[in-house]
């Protein structure tokens, strides 16, 4: 009876993400089971499932639900797979992805963030999922390779530190372009004679910066 559990707005969610073009049903799925509205501002509740990104702590934005699912869907991830992404935000991408995979390593530069991200993930029982406090330009060495890697902030070029990540096969996603204005979303896949790259469509995204935030 999933007319009498999912709200209405939640059926106009899935509705709008299919009409939109997101066919992969297990990523619809993901988008069906995990609850924005636990995931954005108090105040923000009422528009959890409206087609927008929203404004949390650290002057920063959750995602709007179509380019988390078209990213999604572009990293064709499978069960066995190890995914990095790099701006946890409110930690609902990693939610999304965890879903679809074995394990997620997330990582953000504010302290504020990360933890309210991991102590909800916990709460909503995602444990499949690390959150980790640091810098995405500057990955721990000991965190290892990863099948897929996931950038939700804009870079003006991706650094050779990231595809340097990649397991052979792998895929990388990212919005590349100025700060400020339009960026693309640029997929990185390392075959057997390099890196492959291919540039998918215009998006816009908060900033990457280096370091570990100094402010909270
Ligand atoms: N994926 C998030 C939204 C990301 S917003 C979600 O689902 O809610 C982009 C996030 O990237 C912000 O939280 C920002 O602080 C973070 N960020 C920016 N530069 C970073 C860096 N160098 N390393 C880690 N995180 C970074």
């Amino acid at each position: 009876m999933p007319a009498a559990q999912n709200p209405p707005e939640k059926m106009m969610f899935q509705l709008s993400l299919r009409r939109r073009g997101i066919s992969d049903l297990a990523v619809l799925r993901a988008m069906e089971e995990v609850p924005r509205d636990l995931f954005v501002a108090a105040a923000d509740r009422a528009d959890a499932y409206r087609d927008s990104a929203l404004g949390i702590a650290c002057g920063q934005t959750i995602s709007q639900p179509f380019v988390v699912a078209y990213m999604t869907e572009q990293l064709q991830l499978q069960k066995q797979h190890r995914v990095l992404e790099i701006g946890t935000g409110s930690g609902y991408q990693a939610a999304i992805l965890s879903r679809l995979c074995r394990h997620v390593l997330t990582i953000e530069r504010y302290r504020t963030l990360a933890d309210s991200a991991r102590s909800r993930l916990e709460e909503l029982r995602y444990d499949n999922i690390e959150v980790l406090l640091g810098d995405g330009f500057d990955v721990p060495p000991g965190a290892g390779q990863f099948d897929r890697i996931i950038v939700t902030a804009a870079m003006e070029q991706i650094p050779q530190s990231l595809t340097a990540r990649l397991e052979p096969g792998g895929i990388l996603i990212a919005p590349v372009g100025p700060h400020r204005g339009i960026q693309t979303l640029v997929r990185v896949t390392r075959t057997d004679t390099g890196l492959e790259r291919k540039e998918l469509v215009d998006v816009r995204f908060v900033p990457a910066l280096p370091g570990v935030a100094r402010e909270l």
